[in-house]
């Protein structure tokens, strides 16, 4: 695991009650670049084989390009966008997505909706990155989106009586 000490204490996260702490924990420690990528456990002396990405194979596997310069990161990133219908600014950071978020808008409910959905995102794209990394299992970018909708709605849903959206709703639009 590889740190950049410029980023040490300089991320800033917002503690969502809805999200689960393992969540919100991963994405400080990917932000941090404290999650066990390939290419750190390779400098590390960990024997890999391969320390390319597993989703398009021909790139040195990094937080950034698993997170936002991947092919299939970046289609995950473009359903997200387009069921949220927001721009979202060029990230090539988790930094930078959580800058975003965080100074988006002017409703602080929808603020946080649009934080939990870019937490779910954080967190599928790993999950989704795992699976083809330990089981050889290629889940599709559709999928994923579709995960991610499915994840924040019911932690939305259920661990708080502040989003009476329904799941019809949700999946056109989440800030109905
Ligand atoms: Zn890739």
């Amino acid at each position: 695991m590889d740190t950049n000490p410029n980023l040490c204490n300089t991320v800033l996260i917002d503690w969502i009650p809805e999200i689960p702490i393992k969540v919100i924990c991963f994405v400080w420690s990917a932000a941090m670049e404290r999650i066990p990528i390939t290419i750190g456990l390779s400098k590390r002396g960990v024997k890999l084989v391969d320390v390319n990405c597993g989703q398009c194979s021909n790139i040195e596997e990094t937080v950034s390009h698993i997170f936002f310069k991947c092919p299939y990161a970046k289609t995950v990133w473009e359903c997200i966008i387009r069921w949220c219908k927001i721009k979202l600014p060029h990230c090539e950071s988790l930094e930078d997505i959580l800058k975003f978020t965080r100074s988006w808008g002017h409703c602080p409910k929808k603020r946080k909706i649009l934080v939990s959905i870019c937490y779910g995102t954080i967190w599928w794209l790993w999950k989704a990155r795992c699976e083809i990394f330990f089981k050889e299992i290629k889940i599709p970018p559709t999928k994923t989106a579709d995960n991610i909708q499915g994840m924040v709605f019911i932690l939305l849903k259920h661990r708080s009586s502040n989003y009476p959206i329904k799941w019809v709703d949700w999946n056109i639009y989440p800030f109905c």
